[in-house]
């Protein structure tokens, strides 16, 4: 079940909640800047173990996740 909002996402090498390597998926998550996305594996995801992303990272991951999508420097 991919979802999509994050199909454009690229999947990091490993999981951002627990560290395995394999089965990832790529979720978004809710940040204090916005909506950002994160690396997980399939049994974190289906736990909804998703990491807290930083406060100092977030306005970079929402950037980033914004271009995923194709909305960078779009103004919301
Ligand atoms: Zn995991
Ligand atoms: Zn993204």
């Amino acid at each position: 079940m991919l979802s999509i909002e994050t199909r454009d996402c690229p999947v990091a090498s490993e999981c951002a909640s627990c560290g395995r390597r394999r089965k990832l998926t790529v979720r978004e998550v809710e940040t204090d800047a916005g909506a950002a996305c994160v690396t997980v594996c399939e049994s974190c995801a289906d736990r909804g173990e998703l990491p807290p992303v930083s406060p100092f990272v977030a306005p970079m991951c929402v950037e980033a996740h914004r271009a995923h999508l194709g909305l960078a420097g779009v103004r919301s």
